[in-house]
C-alpha cells in the first residue's frame, strides 16, 4: 500500500473493481486474453498477431509517456474499436462467478469504512468494466449492497483515466472532490487523476490492502 494523500475529511471512497476489491491472477489473465481474443477474431487476426499488436502499442505508448500505463479499452480504440464495442465484449465474455466467491473479510472492511447507516461515508466503484459487469463481479464477493453507485465504462463511454467517471463518482454523491479519496490497484489509471482533481489517493496491492484500510481510520466526512 502506498499512500499518496488523504483528505482532511472523507465523504466518498472511489474504488477501482479488478484486483483491487478482489485479487485473482486468474481472472486478471483470463479477462485480458478473452478480450484480445475477440480483438482478433474482429480483425480477422491470429490470436499471436493480435497479442503481438496489442503489445506492441502498449510499450511503445508507455514508452513515450515515463512508462505509463494504458487501458485495454483505450489501446483498442486506437485501433478503431469503440468503446461501446469492447464494453459490450465484456459483457458477453465475463462471467465473475466462475473465478470469483464471497469474501467475509472484504465485506467487513467495507462496511466499517461506510460507518454507520444513514451518516456513512458513500461507497463508489469506478471500473473499466462495464455496469453490468461490475454488478456481476460485487454479486460475487457477496458485497453489491455495499456500494451506493457504480460507474462503468458505459456509464460515460470513456476509459480511466479519463476525468469523467471520477468527477461524476463526487457529484452523485453529492462530495467535493476535496473529500473524495481514489482507492486502485494502478497509479496511471486510478490515482494520478483523482490527485490532480484534488482528491486523495492510495495505492493498494490488491484486496490485502483493502482488509486494512479501517485500520487507518480515515478522517470522518461532513455526514457524521
Ligand atoms: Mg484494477
Amino acid at each position: 500500500m502506498k499512500i499518496y494523500a488523504v483528505p482532511p475529511r472523507v465523504d466518498a471512497v472511489l474504488f477501482d473493481m479488478d484486483s483491487t476489491l478482489y485479487t485473482n491472477e486468474r481472472y486478471a489473465a483470463f479477462q485480458r486474453e478473452s478480450l484480445i481474443r475477440r480483438f482478433a477474431e474482429r480483425r480477422g487476426l491470429p490470436f499471436e498477431a493480435a497479442l503481438s499488436e496489442v503489445e506492441a502499442y502498449q510499450s511503445a505508448w508507455g514508452r513515450a509517456r515515463g512508462g505509463a500505463q494504458i487501458s485495454l479499452g483505450n489501446t483498442f480504440r486506437a485501433f478503431g474499436i469503440s468503446i461501446k464495442e469492447s464494453a459490450a465484449w465484456r459483457e458477453e465474455l465475463y462471467e465473475p462467478s466462475l473465478f470469483l466467491a464471497p469474501d467475509r473479510r472484504l465485506k467487513n472492511a467495507l462496511e466499517a469504512l461506510k460507518g454507520p447507516q444513514a451518516r456513512g461515508r458513500a461507497l463508489v466503484v469506478i471500473t473499466n468494466n462495464p455496469v453490468l459487469v461490475a454488478q456481476k463481479t460485487l454479486a460475487a464477493l457477496g458485497a453489491a449492497d455495499c456500494f451506493s453507485v457504480i460507474l462503468g465504462l458505459d456509464s460515460c463511454m470513456v476509459s480511466k483515466p479519463h476525468e469523467a467517471p471520477f468527477l461524476k463518482a463526487a457529484e452523485l454523491c453529492g462530495a467535493e472532490t476535496g473529500s473524495c479519496l481514489a482507492v486502485g490497484d494502478r497509479y496511471d489509471l486510478d490515482i494520478a487523476v483523482p490527485l490532480r482533481l484534488g482528491m486523495g489517493g492510495i495505492l493498494v496491492d490488491g484486496v490485502e490492502d483493502i482488509y486494512r484500510l479501517p485500520a487507518l481510520k480515515l478522517p470522518a466526512g461532513g455526514r457524521s
